[in-house]
């Protein structure tokens, strides 16, 4: 017998051909395998006579196999089998094309049952039907039940060479030999929502008795992987919750100070969000909170204030952000807007470190300094890259951790941050990203975070110029582009994606995608460095690039020793570069909309006017219109709302696969069943809030934890 764990290498019958494919969709154990759900079905269930046929349909038939033969079609590389079938009302023939071993499964005289499309007008065939062979009457498998014919079929997402019918094959022994699956979830859930248990459903899934049952089974593993990332949310917050802080306080008065030092005023979120981030951090439970908003809507000021606050209550902060160029961009900005400080701020990368110690002096110092004047608590305030986790690095009252574009950071080590306890108390945490998830989704998402959000922009921001550029107007654009940088401006390229032509998206590796990515960003390169702007100063920038020569290659470009940046579109720009104006997107069609609205934000952050050209050799009506929306969106959130409908959350989130199943990613779109899980995980929680009397529960809820990454 199988069970789930049992590697797909150890099943009798299953060639090494297949476990080398199905390892291209990450399935290598059963268990992955009855994972690997149907994305629709296929009506075959019902048999029809050959007599009643009509053109276009749909539609099994039973008969028997009269004469098959085998040709080579006048075009050579065609093979053509063409096979007589009878039953009690009439005969018909079916036609394959290049399936010459056809011909040695259906010999004359076997009963088989053919599932197709009807085609024809006058003389209708059957075009490339599925067959399947059935047991003559009177044998022991008379009533065997059928896999790929006159029944409702699964059809399967495919990869190259494994075939829905190679799937259907592989399963349907899998199931019959599978061993009785634990059952993870508790039965007054399954009652409640009226959802089959885990062994009917998987049966049902794959091998449906109705289509409704298939439905049924669906939404059962959908409230599943719902219900074990609501679990897994709140045990994080609960755990979190049972922890201690310390209460920095807020003081008003010396917060409405700093503000009326700024050279702007708030915009009203951010005002909002300043405001819920400095009342968690009174508490004496940790914050755990999430700060969203658009590209340069303003986070790094509210970060600033929380830090600034918590300095003058006697604490410190320490801000860390994915680039050094980053960093020494948020230590810039500090001393700018802020430099009447009092206390120390220091920026500490892997190359340098410089301090701050109020009153104007800001100086290269020894790291070891540095080090020690974080332990002595003189420096209050720690801007830096990775280096502030190091071991060294050791706070004498770390109140506040803040990290920049979150993303950009795996979990440990942002936990590695967070670690850094003083006096058994946590600091408080503030993450910041720009990706403009909607509110619903990251509600379920993040459920283990709060959320603040920024929605508007600063009102000085200039509208960004956006125009979308065919075929026909590319000499002017870049006629117009050029007199810009001669006018001391700079522009950022972005590539296009390149499509891989089959369809194994799903099947490249993260390394594979960058190798496609590479290519396209250095054909770019060469095409502008060479053809259309030979005389202006070229860089280019991707993501295999070691982190050192993006760092090199960023401050070339802030520093204007290149007029245009080549760029994929995996490497964030998330600098600053204030004299860049143009923002020119190859292949425009090629991104989602969330993408080319954040690509857009990285102009218009200087005085000068700015543009957006979005190149595309489309001319599709579709296309225009979605580059449209790009230009009329009034925020990020309300477009990634718009991208998340059109294309759904599998392309929302892009190639960089989320490990969270598909079903359970098309039902975090659904409100109630979102409501439902999270009910339910409330429920047992309450009850059970270690899983001790759901054993089985808290062990998915681990694994799941493991398996699933937003980044
Ligand atoms: P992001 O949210 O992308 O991190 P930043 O914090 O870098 O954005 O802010 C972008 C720019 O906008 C900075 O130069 C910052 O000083 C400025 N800024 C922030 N808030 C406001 C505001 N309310 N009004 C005007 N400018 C602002
Ligand atoms: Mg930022």
């Amino acid at each position: 017998m199988l069970d789930l764990r049992t590697p797909l290498a150890e099943v009798n019958g299953i060639g090494q051909g297949f476990i080398s494919k199905l390892k291209r969709l990450n399935i290598s154990t059963v268990g992955d395998l009855l994972s690997h759900f149907p994305t629709r079905y296929e009506d075959f269930s019902q048999i029809y006579k050959i007599a009643d046929l009509i053109p276009n349909q749909e539609a099994t038939i039973q008969g028997r196999v009269e004469e098959i033969e085998g040709r080579r079609a006048w075009r050579r590389n065609l093979y053509i089998v063409e096979c007589l079938i009878t039953d009690d009302t009439g005969s018909i023939k079916a036609v394959w094309f290049n399936q010459p071993y056809i011909k040695n499964v259906l010999q004359p005289g076997r009963l088989a049952n053919f599932s197709g499309k009807v085609t024809g007008r006058d003389e209708i065939h059957l075009s490339n039907p599925t067959y399947e062979l059935i047991r003559e009457q009177g044998t022991r498998d008379e009533r065997r039940e059928t896999t790929h014919t006159g029944r409702i079929v699964g059809v399967y997402p495919e990869t190259r060479g494994l075939t829905s019918k190679g799937i259907r094959y592989l399963v349907k022994p899998i199931l019959e030999n599978l061993k009785r699956v634990p059952e993870p979830l508790p039965e007054e859930i399954l009652k409640d929502q009226n959802l089959p248990d885990v062994n009917r459903a998987l049966k049902q899934i794959h091998f449906p008795d109705e289509l409704e049952n298939a439905m049924k089974a669906r939404k059962r593993f959908a409230f599943e992987d719902l219900f074990l990332l609501q679990l897994y949310n709140l045990k994080q917050k609960i755990a979190l919750a049972r922890q201690e802080a310390p209460p920095v306080g807020a003081d008003i008065p010396f917060v409405k100070d700093l503000l009326k030092h700024l050279p702007f005023t708030l915009t009203l979120s951010q005002k909002k969000s300043l405001w819920e981030i400095l009342k968690d951090m009174s508490r004496n439970q940790p914050m755990n909170r999430l700060l969203q908003g658009d590209v340069g809507s303003g986070k790094t000021v509210i970060a600033a204030i929380a830090a600034l606050n918590a300095a003058h209550g006697g604490f410190q902060a320490a801000l860390m952000a994915p680039t050094e160029i980053l960093a020494r961009q948020h230590y810039q900005t500090f001393l700018r807007f802020f430099p009447g400080f009092e206390g120390g701020v220091a920026l500490v990368t892997a190359s340098q470190a410089l301090v701050f110690y109020g009153h104007g002096l800001t100086a290269e110092t020894k790291k070891k300094q540095v080090q020690e004047d974080i332990k002595n608590g003189k420096i209050k305030i720690a801007i830096g890259t990775h280096s502030l986790i190091q071991k060294s690095v050791n706070f004498r009252s770390l109140a506040l951790v803040v990290i920049d574009e979150q993303h950009r950071f795996g979990v440990n080590q942002r936990a590695s941050l967070t670690d850094k306890k003083t006096q058994g108390a946590i600091p408080h945490f503030l993450s910041m990203s720009a990706t403009p998830i909607p509110r619903t989704l990251s509600l379920t998402i993040f459920g283990d975070l709060d959320l603040s959000i920024i929605t508007e922009m600063p009102k000085n921001r200039k509208t960004i110029v956006t125009k979308s550029v065919d075929v026909k107007e590319r000499t002017n654009t870049y006629q117009f582009i050029r007199e810009e940088i001669k006018r001391g401006r700079q522009a950022f390229v972005v590539c296009p994606r390149i499509e891989p032509n089959e369809k194994t998206e799903t099947t490249l590796s993260r390394f594979e995608w960058q190798k496609l990515e590479l290519k396209s960003v250095k054909e770019e390169y060469d095409k502008l460095s060479k053809k259309i702007f030979p005389d202006l100063k070229i860089l280019m920038l991707h993501g295999k690039m070691k982190a050192a020569e993006k760092e090199k290659i960023m401050r070339d470009f802030l520093e204007k020793r290149g007029d245009v940046l080549v760029t994929t579109s995996v490497v964030e720009v998330g600098v600053d570069v204030p004299n860049a104006t143009i923002m020119f997107i190859e292949g425009a069609d090629r991104f989602g909309l969330a993408q080319l609205y954040q690509f857009r934000g990285r102009v218009g952050r200087g005085e000068n006017q700015s543009y957006c050209f979005l190149f595309t050799d489309s001319s599709s009506q579709s296309t225009k219109q979605r580059l449209k929306s790009i230009v009329e969106a009034k925020n990020g959130f309300e477009l990634a709302e718009k991208d998340l409908k059109l294309r759904g959350p599998g392309e929302f989130f892009g190639q960089a696969q989320t490990g969270m199943p598909d079903v359970a990613m098309q039902a975090i779109q659904n409100p109630e069943m979102v409501k439902e899980t999270r009910d339910a995980a409330v429920t047992i929680i309450k009850s059970d809030p270690n899983l001790k009397k759901h054993q089985l529960l808290g062990e998915r809820v681990a694994e799941f934890q493991r398996q699933i990454h937003w980044e």
